[in-house]
Order: structure tokens, then sequence, then C-alpha cells
């Protein structure tokens, strides 16, 4: 039945780690820094249907001509919530950083190691709904580094548990 389901669902939260819900960094959207928006771009970012939207840091262009370098995106420096663009004054330039800037909302991380139950935890907490997913990677002779592996929110959480995928 759809009620034993769920309280397996909800029972399993304690093996599990945020890295079984997450959505997978290749499908994150996000947008670069550099991005200056048109209002057909406004209406596609619209479309897209997200809420939060990571903006990251465009290092600039490979040596092969103008395409984003992938690393690029693992480098998020802030986020931009769909919301933040009904006031644009269309007299400004509309810079997705500086928009982001304006509100600067809070980029909160959490290792992709995460127990599932913490983190539902976090977001009951109601500080935040969404998490970039790291991971550590180890690196020789240095400091280990936190790499970008995915993005969470509740809504992740609540599909384990009804366990609709
Ligand atoms: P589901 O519960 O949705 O069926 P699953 O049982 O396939 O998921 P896993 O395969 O354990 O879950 O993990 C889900 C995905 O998370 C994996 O495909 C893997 O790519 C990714 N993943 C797991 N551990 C890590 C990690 N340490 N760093 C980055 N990605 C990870
Ligand atoms: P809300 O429902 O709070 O308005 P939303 O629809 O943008 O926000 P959620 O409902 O929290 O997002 O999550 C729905 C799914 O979309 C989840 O699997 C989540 O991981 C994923 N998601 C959220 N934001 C992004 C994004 N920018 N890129 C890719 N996937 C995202």
């Amino acid at each position: 039945s759809d009620e034993f389901k769920m309280v397996l669902g909800a029972l399993e939260l304690y093996d599990k780690t945020v890295a079984h819900a997450m959505t997978r960094y290749e499908d994150i959207f996000m947008l670069p820094d550099t991005l200056n928006l048109s209002a057909d771009m406004v209406t596609q970012i619209l479309e897209m249907g997200y809420t939060r939207i990571p903006i990251y840091e465009k290092k600039g262009l490979d040596d092969d001509g103008g395409r984003i370098n992938s690393k690029d995106r693992k480098n998020v420096i802030a986020l931009l919530f769909v919301k933040d663009l009904a006031l644009l004054d269309p007299a400004d330039s509309h810079n997705v950083m500086k928009i982001a800037s304006i509100y600067n909302h809070e980029v909160r991380r959490v290792l992709v190691d995460m127990p599932l139950r913490n983190m539902l935890e976090e977001f009951k907490r109601g500080e935040y709904h969404m998490a970039l997913v790291e991971r550590l990677v180890e690196q020789e002779d240095k400091d280990p580094i936190y790499e970008l592996c995915g993005l969470i929110t509740l809504e992740d959480i609540i599909e384990e548990i009804i366990q609709c995928e």
C-alpha cells in the first residue's frame, strides 16, 4: 500500500544520504555571472520553472575560443531567485550578478554524505530551502577542496519518503 511505502521511505532516511536524493550537478540549471538579461532570456528562465538559480563565476574563455569551461560551473558564487526578476527597471542593465547581489540570498552548502534525516531537520528549521551539495576532494600535497556535485531541496527528500521516483 502507499502508506506502507511511505513508512518504509521515512525509515530509509536513516540509511540514505543527500547523494541519494539530490539533483546531480550535470542537471543543475545555472547561469554565468557575466550574463546580461534580455527580455527573451527572462522569459526563457521563467519557462524553466525553477525558483532558485545558482550563479557561477565565469573565469574567462577557453583556449579554443569562447566556450564556457565546464569547471567554471563548479564555482557557484550567488543565487538568483526568479522573483527577483519581477521588479527589473527597464532603464537598468540586467546583469544577473548585479541583480543577485542586490538581494544577496545566502548560498547554503552541505556535504554529499550528510544523512537525509539530518538534511530534513535542517530544512524543517526553515532558514533555507535549497542547498548546494559538495564533496571533499583530497589533493596530493595540498589542502582538500570542496567540489560541487549536486543540489538538494525539501522536495527531493519528500520524493524519497513517498518513493515516487
Ligand atoms: P535511488 O535511491 O534514487 O534509487 P541509488 O540507490 O541509485 O538512488 P546511489 O547510486 O547510491 O543511489 O547514489 C545516487 C547517485 O549519487 C549515484 O548515481 C552517484 O552518482 C551519486 N553519488 C553517490 N555518492 C557520491 C559522492 N560521494 N559524490 C558524488 N556523487 C555521489
Ligand atoms: P519551489 O517549488 O520551492 O517553488 P522549485 O520548483 O524551483 O521551487 P523545488 O520544488 O524545491 O524547486 O524542487 C523541485 C526539483 O527541482 C528538485 O528535484 C530540485 O532538486 C530541482 N531543482 C531546484 N532548483 C533547480 C535548479 N536551479 N536546477 C536544476 N534542478 C533544480
